[in-house]
């Protein structure tokens, strides 16, 4: 939706200004909230790419499709994000060490934070009023994220205050915002690491969609019963199979039709499932 790219461009004009004021003025907070901004749009803009290869249709050499490419964008982020975090955060800490004045100049970074602060409630109230209007949860999801920002915006414009009141002597605080920030993001990046490990480990969907999809199978006409269901999440799809029981009596027509009311009762209640593989067998087999 177009909030969604207004939120996009907005953090593309934030990290840039951000990471280049906290360049120019040697404000190491600044830059580091910077990198939080455009992890934001790097972030955004390479899932929309890798979905983009994920929709691709299977071909001859990916025969199962291409849905793990998401996979293996979050894992790139993940690195990528975790390395520049780190960077920062050891950055900031030689500063701190070696105890040479860094001649920050603080004015632009500190109006740079406030301004980040309120520019980021105002993206979440706007975001949050059209994702309640259309019912969106991943819209709702994004509002919230704008609002954790102006968190770490908050932080930069505190230690930054620090920095202005206080003078040479408190040069640290802007070095200690940075290993904060740095530190969040590292965290950041763990988890998105850690999410596309639990993907290329086959990780299964979680309880509430499984108990749906079990609900879907069971209530299919025909289904006698059903076991060794499993589903695996694929990139940010689902795929599953099942194994159900049928009246041995009946024709494979029969069976045939069971087995394609089940895949459409289970992609009815949770459209994520893209796969469903079925295999009948007769009610005393196991
Ligand atoms: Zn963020
Ligand atoms: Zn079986």
């Amino acid at each position: 939706t177009s909030v969604t790219w207004l939120g996009l461009a907005i953090n593309a004009v934030l990290a840039t200004g951000k990471m280049l004021t906290g360049w120019l003025c040697y404000s190491q907070a600044i830059f580091a909230d910077g990198l939080h901004s455009l992890s934001d749009c790097v972030t955004d803009v390479a899932v929309l790419a890798g979905i983009r290869i994920a929709d691709r249709p299977a071909d001859e050499q990916h025969p199962y499709g291409h849905r793990r490419a998401i996979t293996l964008v979050t894992a790139v982020l993940g690195l990528g994000l975790l390395a520049a975090a780190c960077l920062i955060g050891y950055r900031a800490m030689r500063t701190m060490a070696v105890r040479t004045p860094v001649p920050i100049r603080v004015a632009l970074p500190l109006a740079l934070a406030i301004a980040s602060v309120l520019i980021k409630e105002l993206l979440y109230r706007l975001t949050a009023r059209v994702g309640r209007r259309t019912g969106d949860t991943s819209v709702m999801a994004n509002a919230w994220h704008h609002r954790t920002d102006a968190f770490s915006s908050i932080a930069a414009a505190a230690g930054l205050t620090a920095v202005a009141v206080g003078g040479e002597k408190w040069h640290f605080m802007d070095h200690a915002t940075a290993i904060v920030l740095a530190s969040f993001l590292i965290l950041v990046g763990v988890r998105i690491l850690r999410l596309a490990a639990e993907e290329i480990m086959d990780r299964a969907p979680d309880q509430t969609m499984l108990d749906e999809i079990a609900r879907a199978v069971a209530a299919t006409d025909g289904v006698l019963s059903f076991h060794a269901i499993r589903a695996r999440s694929v990139g940010d799809k689902v795929e599953m199979d099942v194994h159900v029981q049928v009246d041995p009596e009946s024709t494979v027509r029969t069976g045939h039709a069971i087995a394609s009311d089940v895949r459409n009762a289970v992609q009815q209640c949770c459209p994520d499932v893209v796969t469903v593989i079925v295999h009948i067998e007769p009610t005393e087999a196991d």
